[in-house]
């Protein structure tokens, strides 16, 4: 197990002794280990070897031991006894916005709800308001939030798809008898969410079977749907439906780009295909009017290779992430193909927390992480004052920051930390430090983060407001949205990339897999209006750091070159990019 593993169950512990009501220091311990194990810059494993757990502060005796167990044996013998304490459904109501461990247990002891269908029962027919503390008001937003669970039960984020979908591939992609092989559909469009995982293997007939065994016998497995020689189905433990498709090598070239979509993309492709005198189909080009069937139909145009199937077309290569039908196939016409944003282009990064307000690792630490990424520079951003809930830094924190900084930069060899602040957009637009201390940092982060509730027009006068002030170097998150949680605040984007365009700002693409904002429905706009983009991982751990890749993504997906991302720029012109906007 690594460390995110051990971490996520140290928490599930901890909220299992939640919903059992136990000793509120006993539940923290869990969680608070959770968040040690989580943020470490070693290998627990390597700890546990050691016999070194033990001096983490924090980690006591019994934690220590359950760590040791986990890193071990996979499993731990109390947290299979606690899972197993609680009924099944139980946990899933935390799902719930506004639903803590506290308010299940309350539901649990005086209403035997056990899951969700019997809470939204309950909740309809007005049963919680009898509960102290659950007014109407709290009936009526947790049957908002059970419907917006409903409204996404098959969706799930791409971080989440991406990793699950990697685990089977990587352990069927090498099987004796694979030629070829990819995570097609949406995850290969890079989507900001998926709806279920698609892998396409080429292979010969003989070995197709093992194949499949393995596919199906697979760890992560949690139930077969449907097992059959060319396609089978299962869901995995992550609730995500997995396909596996295997074709043969000719086919595969076919079944790749149809597999990959989206609809309305090899709905275009198809009517090329037809001007040619050509039908298209996952199998192959055949003669327009021949038999369809698998394999009868004659083959009129041998492709081996996607690049080969839209020439064929007389197109350019069209990447996976702009498969959208959104201007791409006139793009590939006339050879306007954007060359998009690689994720070895990215040189540094904004827009990181450190403990000093929320993040879970230090100054040094984050900059040792971004370094051992190859970045160049990595700028600090943590929030100002107002936000207490997220350890605002003080005016004297800050100076305290700033100094830590300067003796980094005089220490540290191949990268430099830039100051830098997550300041939070007040409610009128203006901002939480004045401008004599805005001054000071080498670039500025303007975010909300409080009173979401505003009409369109207030909201997108507020995000102008602060984008205007001229040491306001770039608008964080530009909606606040949480993908599959919450809607943003209802901001006009148009408006707001065109002020950004007229004042000259960064809009940040927040690269955390929850937000993903800005859109990539937006990126092309603000290409066209030459506003550039920072992709910013707002990483509070240094495994956060890596979200940039997740950001690169969209930024791809939204037709964006290495010039429209400041974050592509060497040291030398980032400093200069800065002391200029
Ligand atoms: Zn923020
Ligand atoms: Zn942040």
């Amino acid at each position: 197990m690594n460390n995110k593993e051990i971490a996520a169950i140290l928490d599930d512990i901890g909220t299992f002794l939640e919903l059992n009501g136990e000793n509120p220091f006993k539940c923290r311990a869990y969680h608070n280990a959770s968040r040690i194990i989580g943020s470490l810059s070693t290998d627990v494993n390597d700890l546990v070897r050691g016999n070194e757990l033990r001096k983490l502060k924090g980690i006591g005796q019994g934690l220590a031991e359950t760590i040791v167990e986990l890193a071990s044996t996979g499993t731990s013998a109390y947290y299979e006894e606690l899972k197993k304490s609680l009924p099944e459904g139980l946990v899933d109501l935390l799902r719930i916005q506004g639903l803590g461990p506290k308010r299940v247990k309350l539901l649990f002891d005086r209403l035997k709800i056990k899951n969700i269908t019997e809470l939204k029962e309950a909740a309809e027919r007005h049963k919680l308001a009898n509960i102290s503390g659950f007014g109407g008001k709290l009936e009526e937003s947790i049957l908002k939030g059970i419907a917006q669970l409903e409204k996404h039960a098959d969706q799930h984020l791409y971080s989440k798809a991406e990793e699950a979908a990697l685990r089977v591939f990587e352990a069927i992609r090498h099987l004796p008898g694979v030629r070829r092989g990819e995570i097609a559909g949406s995850l290969r469009r890079r989507k900001e969410v998926i709806g279920d995982i698609d892998i396409l293997l080429s292979a010969g007939k003989k070995s197709a079977e093992a194949i499949m065994e393995a596919f199906t016998a697979h760890p992560d497995v949690e139930s077969v749907l449907a097992r059959g020689a060319t396609k089978s189905s299962v869901l995995l433990n992550s609730s995500i439906n997995c396909d596996l498709r295997i074709v043969n090598d000719e086919e595969y070239p076919f079944a790749l780009a149809y597999f990959t979509g989206n609809k309305e993309h090899n709905v275009a492709m198809r009517t090329l295909a037809k001007q040619h005198g050509w039908s298209l189909n996952e199998y192959g080009f055949s003669e327009l009017g021949s038999k369809e069937k698998r394999g009868k139909a004659k083959r009129v145009v041998t492709c081996t290779t996607e690049e080969h199937i839209y020439h064929a077309v007389g197109l350019r290569y069209v990447p996976p992430e702009l498969r959208e039908n959104t201007g791409e196939i006139e793009a590939a016409e006339h050879d306007t193909i954007p060359r998009l944003i690689e994720e070895s282009d990215i040189r540094g990064t904004f827009h990181c927390h450190t403990t000093y307000s929320d993040g879970q690792n230090t100054l040094r630490e984050m900059a040792d992480a971004a370094r051992n990424l190859g970045w160049e520079y990595i700028g600090i951003a943590d929030h100002s004052k107002i936000a207490a809930y997220a350890g605002g830094l003080s005016p004297e924190r800050l100076k305290l920051q700033f100094k830590e900084i300067d003796e980094l930069n005089k220490t540290l060899k191949g990268i430099t930390v830039l100051k830098g602040t997550e300041v939070d957009i007040l409610i009128k637009g203006t901002l939480d430090w004045s401008d004599g201390v805005l001054s000071q940092f080498d670039y500025v982060v303007a975010s909300i983060h409080s009173s979401f509730a505003m009409s369109e027009t207030e909201a997108t006068k507020r995000v102008i407001k602060a984008i205007r002030n001229k040491y306001v170097t770039m608008l964080g998150h530009p909606t606040g949205r949480l993908l599959l949680q919450r809607e943003g605040y209802p901001v006009n984007m148009n408006e707001v990339i065109k002020a950004a365009a007229d004042y000259g700002k960064v809009i940040e693409i927040n690269s955390d897999p929850h937000r993903l904002d800005l859109d990539w429905r937006l990126c092309k706009y603000a290409k066209e209006l030459g506003v550039r983009v920072s992709i910013n991982p707002d990483a509070h751990t240094i495994h956060g750091l890596r979200n940039v890749h997740y950001g690169v993504g969209i930024a791809r997906k939204g037709w964006l070159e290495k010039k429209n991302v400041i974050n592509t720029m060497k040291l030398k012109d980032i400093l200069t990019f800065l002391q200029r906007s």
